[in-house]
């Protein structure tokens, strides 16, 4: 395969912890992530279920009427803001949860006090009212993180009872359902606390995958930084010795494996002409080109200051020689074109033979390439298979 991509060079390994930013983006991106594919599950779920309440009780329940219709469109929009605005999910669905919550108590008051008498207005709260409530308290531990999501239970409960109370004093015969009142409390609580005890043991689980993402991103830039040429991007000598030896046990006849060796001529002019960053400049596009004129599953490296090398798995010998007579032709006109200083190389080519040591068959090569050099550089010098 042929390998590409930049190494970042070696640097100090980042402390994994919660209080690492890098680790805290991919945590809140994982967060988001799970709450934006919850809330879109409950939205499809609970948008249907509320135009349902709108058709049944809206011509004779007034406040269903008035307040259910601009719900379902705001909660579309935050529907859409959730699937097509995913930065902007956490702060918004904050925003909808405290207006909502806001709604809902608005709502129980003006049911419990609108009502013919007590029962009729306590009966009323079920179970939209209270199941909803039951539900923020759930929708704030997937918004918020553990500590806020508990402040903001603890807010619901507390404003319900206390406004609950008030209303239901303010009606005759309201007090009866004080205590029924507080029972609902005590429910929302225990629902809370359980929820504050998952709520834990979620945001370590998110804390653990984040941790793992981080170790593998890290992992692929440790493999990137011992087989890439930090230079270039294309493979190193340790990777080019690691894909012979592999070529070296699966090459035959039917599978023929072909080695090309080349180094640019007058390299040294180059630098001493131009100076050292343009020769950098040089070997660069010398990959970039050699990378693009191979065949995806070859393998370009650099083995030398400029010196390449190219593994191409199940490429004939004939074929290999084409493909240096090409690389040779396109290297100077490319090079001209993206750095404006004419280079040319010399080339040597070989088939692998089966089972042959790496460093054997590149000292073979090697020859070749200087035969190549000594018949006067930018030519291909290749051996009989
Ligand atoms: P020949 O045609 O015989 O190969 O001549 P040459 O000048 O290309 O070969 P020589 O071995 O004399 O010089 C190679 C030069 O490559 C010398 C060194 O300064 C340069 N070089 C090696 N590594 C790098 C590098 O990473 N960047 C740059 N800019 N130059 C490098
Ligand atoms: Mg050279
Ligand atoms: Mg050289």
């Amino acid at each position: 395969m042929t390998e590409r991509g930049r190494s970042t060079g070696p640097g100090p390994v980042p402390v994994v912890g919660p209080s690492d930013p890098r680790l805290d983006a991919i945590y809140q991106e994982n967060l988001t992530d799970l709450l934006r594919k919850v809330l879109v599950i409950g939205l499809l779920l609970g948008l249907p279920t509320i135009v349902a309440v709108i058709v049944v009780t809206g011509p004779t329940d007034p406040l269903v009427g008035r307040v259910y219709p601009p719900l379902v469109v705001y909660l579309a929009v935050y529907a859409w803001v959730l699937m097509r605005r995913p930065t902007r999910a956490v702060a918004f669905s904050r925003l909808t949860l405290a207006l909502i919550q806001a709604v809902w108590v608005v709502v129980m008051v003006y049911r419990l006090r609108s009502a013919p008498d007590a029962a009729a207005g306590w009966a009323s709260l079920f179970p939209t009212t209270f199941m909803g409530l039951v539900i923020f308290v759930l929708v704030g531990y997937l918004v918020h993180d553990t500590r806020r999501a508990l402040v903001n239970a603890a807010t619901v409960i507390a404003v319900v009872t206390v406004c609950g109370a008030i209303a239901l004093l303010s009606v005759d015969g309201g007090d009866a359902y004080l205590v029924d009142l507080l029972r609902y409390a005590v429910y929302l609580c225990i629902v809370a606390l359980l929820l504050h005890v998952l709520a834990r043991a979620k945001a370590r689980l998110g804390l653990a995958l984040a941790v793992a993402q981080q170790a593998t991103a890290e992992a692929h830039e440790m493999r990137d930084m011992a087989y890439l040429d930090p230079l270039t991007g294309v493979a190193n000598r340790r990777r080019l010795v690691e894909e012979l030896t592999f070529q070296a046990q699966h090459v035959s006849p039917a599978h023929p494996v072909a080695v090309l060796y080349f180094d640019l001529d007058h390299f040294k002019q180059v630098n001493d002409e131009h100076g050292h960053a343009v020769g950098d400049q040089v070997l660069t596009t010398v990959a970039e080109v050699a990378s693009r004129v191979v065949r995806q599953g070859d393998l370009v490296a650099r083995v030398g200051g400029e010196e390449f090398v190219i593994v191409a798995p199940g490429t004939s010998h004939d074929r290999a020689v084409q493909v240096a007579e090409r690389l040779r032709e396109v290297l100077p006109e490319e090079v001209g074109l993206a750095v404006g200083t004419r280079i040319t190389a010399s080339f040597g080519v070989v088939a692998l033979h089966p089972a042959e040591p790496a460093v054997a068959v590149l000292t073979r090569v090697d020859a070749l390439m200087y035969h190549a050099k000594v018949g006067g550089r930018d030519r291909v010098t290749t051996s009989p298979v």
